[in-house]
């Protein structure tokens, strides 16, 4: 998709700190990090919001969603405690629109948020 910050990450035209990667999933150190830990894991087939998740990517949104606890491992706060949220569209906090889960942990985190 062109114009998509996320879609350039994963050509590697926009650099980023990638923390893991497969066929499908591509996960990278947030810009702004709001956490000790703040990760954002990405499918890589370029999809706007959750609102427009197919059927037929039922599969790939787990994948992303088990990236995202195994990272959470690899980190060290799976225990401790992490939040995996994706927000969507404007009201939620949704500037980049290419799905996206932040993991955020290494910190308490308040609920509700903001
Ligand atoms: P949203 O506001 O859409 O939920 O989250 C977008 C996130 O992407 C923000 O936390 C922001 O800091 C991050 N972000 C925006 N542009 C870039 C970029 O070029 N590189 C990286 N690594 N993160 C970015
Ligand atoms: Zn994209």
């Amino acid at each position: 998709m062109e114009n998509c910050i996320f879609c350039k990450i994963v050509e590697r035209s926009i650099p980023s700190k990638v923390v893991f990667e497969n066929e499908n999933v591509l996960a990278f150190e947030d810009l702004n990090p709001q956490a000790p830990t703040h990760i954002l894991i990405i499918p890589k087939k370029h999809i706007a919001t959750l609102n427009d998740v197919a059927q037929e990517d039922q599969w790939l949104l787990g994948e992303v969603i088990l990236s995202g606890a195994a990272i959470a491992k690899d980190r060290h706060i799976n225990t401790s405690g992490y939040r995996l949220v994706a927000n969507t569209n404007a009201g939620a906090g949704q500037s980049v629109f290419h799905v996206h889960f932040h993991l955020l942990g290494g910190r308490s985190l308040a609920w509700p948020p903001g």
